[in-house]
Order: structure tokens, then C-alpha cells, then sequence
């Protein structure tokens, strides 16, 4: 399955994180990193904080979705994240963004994200990468999507 990948820190040696984390997904068995996008500088939502570095990123998968969450959430623990508040200032935030065109609502894990198609911070990098890429639910490709957002706090590193 293909899937795609937000990536987010906010605290620490942001760029340096995003580029280990990577890495290491790329590492893990039954992921292969297909495309990566570039690193963005985003304004932070929620409580003031630092500035966020953000990616996106496709994965192929031969795990479920919630072997794939498990492993992200891993990682997560790997750079010391700590949770505080949500949507606090954090090392590192790995979420599933897509999964294929297929929806998923278990408890602990929706897909496509609920909040992805508001933040340009997730539609600005991932339209690099796949902006013809459809949501299943909003029925419109990531570009479109990218359209109706405000990206104005969106900076390419
Ligand atoms: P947001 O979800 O608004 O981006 P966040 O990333 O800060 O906020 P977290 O504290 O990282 O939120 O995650 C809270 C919970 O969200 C996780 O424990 C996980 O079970 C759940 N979750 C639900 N859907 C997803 C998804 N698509 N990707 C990652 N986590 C998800
Ligand atoms: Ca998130
Ligand atoms: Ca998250």
C-alpha cells in the first residue's frame, strides 16, 4: 500500500531530526521511502511555540496501518518526544495523512487525517510531492485542495 506521511518538529534541531527520522523509516522492515519533499518553515497552531520544520513523504507498505502507526509512534518515542498538551511544542510528529484512496476510522487512528485539508503546512509539501493524489472523502486532488488553504506562514528551507 502507499501511503503518505506528515513530518513535524518543533523543538531541538528540527531539520537534523526530520532528516534521521527518515532515515530511519527508511530502515525499518516493509517500508520503503518513495518520495520525500523539501523542508518547510511553518507558523505554529495551538499554543505559542517555537516554529515548526515540516515534511511530507510517500512510503510503500507491505504493514497495516496500524502496524505503520505503531512504528511512527515508536520513532516518535526513539527522538523523546514528550507529550505535554496537544498540539504543544514537540521533537518530533509523525501522522498517516493517506492510505491509498481507502478511509479509516478506528479509535486511534483516522485516515484520511481529519485535519490535513486545513493546514498549509501538510498541503503545501505534499503537493510537491503528489498533488494529483486524491482525498477520498473531500473527492478533490491535493492541488486543488492546496487552493482553498492560507499558506502564507508556509516557507521553503
Ligand atoms: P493532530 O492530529 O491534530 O495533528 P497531533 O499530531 O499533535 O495533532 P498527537 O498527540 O500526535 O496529535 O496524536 C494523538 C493521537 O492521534 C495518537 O495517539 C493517534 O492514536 C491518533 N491518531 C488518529 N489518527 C491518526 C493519524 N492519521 N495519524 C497519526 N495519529 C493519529
Ligand atoms: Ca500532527
Ligand atoms: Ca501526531
Amino acid at each position: 500500500m502507499k501511503s503518505a506521511l506528515g513530518l513535524g518538529s518543533n523543538l531541538g534541531d528540527s531539520q537534523g531530526i526530520l532528516r534521521r527520522a527518515l532515515e530511519r523509516l527508511e530502515e525499518m522492515d516493509g517500508i520503503t521511502l518513495e518520495r520525500t519533499s523539501l523542508f518547510y518553515a511553518t507558523k505554529p497552531i495551538g499554543p505559542p511555540q517555537p516554529d515548526y520544520v515540516n515534511a511530507c513523504a510517500v512510503v510503500e507498505t507491505t504493514l497495516s496501518a496500524a502496524a505503520l502507526l505503531d512504528c511512527l509512534q515508536l520513532l516518535e518515542q526513539e527522538f523523546d518526544r514528550v507529550r505535554l498538551e496537544r498540539w504543544g511544542p514537540r521533537t518530533l510528529d509523525l501522522d498517516i495523512l493517506l492510505w491509498g484512496e481507502e478511509v479509516l476510522d478506528f479509535p486511534d487512528l483516522q485516515v484520511p487525517h481529519p485535519r490535513m485539508a486545513e493546514r498549509g503546512f501538510v498541503l503545501v509539501p505534499l503537493a510537491e510531492i503528489v498533488p494529483d493524489w486524491q482525498h477520498p472523502v473531500l473527492g478533490k486532488a491535493i492541488a486543488d485542495l492546496l487552493k482553498t488553504v492560507d499558506c502564507s506562514g508556509v516557507e521553503k528551507l
